[in-house]
């Protein structure tokens, strides 16, 4: 696009830009946003105002709390189009927009660090306490004796060697050197997902990913 001119001060080249913004009010909020053609100064300074203005009075409500961020990525997204902008070569009919600070040089970046640390905590928490509570859970309900406890299955891979402990269709398959007198069968992972005839087929829980289907085929002795 040649021969669009920047909205605001009529410098060349300019690109469509839409950048966002986003203020909490408790229980109002308001949705801001900034689009048209702009220069690469004017488009960086329009991102610069807004993200700085929703880092600081984006997040004061309930869905404030997640539509800023929401916001603020978005934005980043703008920016790396803007970033992408050649600089203006034809100056305008007005002096453009003063880009000012980059966001994080600003008052306003500096005090948005608290909510964003805040955010990021949350963040790294939740999932961290979903971890501890996996790793606590199935202990706790084995001391409970309210389920089985979970058995260790040994992870089988194609072309290795296994015996079993039980007798079919009861398993307990342990892996087993191929050379080894005590090897009963070796692993296979089937071509079309059927096992051959005469083969058996270990329980998904002794593949890698617990979700792979195994053949064993009796060795022949
Ligand atoms: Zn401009």
């Amino acid at each position: 696009m040649p021969t669009a001119v920047c909205q605001v001060c009529g410098a060349m080249p300019a690109a469509p830009v839409t950048v966002r913004g986003h203020q909490g009010m408790v229980v109002i909020m308001k949705f801001l946003k900034r689009e048209g053609l702009f220069c690469r100064t004017c488009a960086l300074a329009s991102f610069r105002d807004m993200q700085a203005d929703t880092l600081v009075l984006g997040w004061w409500g309930a869905l404030s709390v997640f539509i800023t961020p929401i916001t603020l990525l978005s934005n980043l997204g703008a920016l790396s189009g803007i970033k992408r902008m050649p600089d203006p070569v034809a100056p305008g009919w007005r002096p453009p927009l003063d880009p000012g600070k980059p966001v994080f040089r600003r008052p306003a970046g500096v005090l948005a660090l608290i909510p964003l640390c805040l955010l990021g905590l949350v963040m790294v928490a939740f999932p961290v306490l979903a971890l501890l509570g996996l790793a606590v859970g199935p202990s706790d309900r084995d001391d409970s004796g309210a389920s089985t406890p979970r058995r260790d299955y040994p992870t089988l891979t194609a072309g290795s060697c296994a015996r079993n402990d039980e007798t079919w269709p009861a398993q307990d398959l342990k892996p087993e050197p191929c050379d080894a007198a005590a090897a009963q069968y070796r692993v296979y992972a089937p071509a079309n997902g059927v096992c051959e005839a005469g083969d058996y087929v270990p329980y998904l829980m002794y593949s890698k990913d617990d979700a792979t289907y195994l053949c064993l085929r009796p060795l022949k002795r």
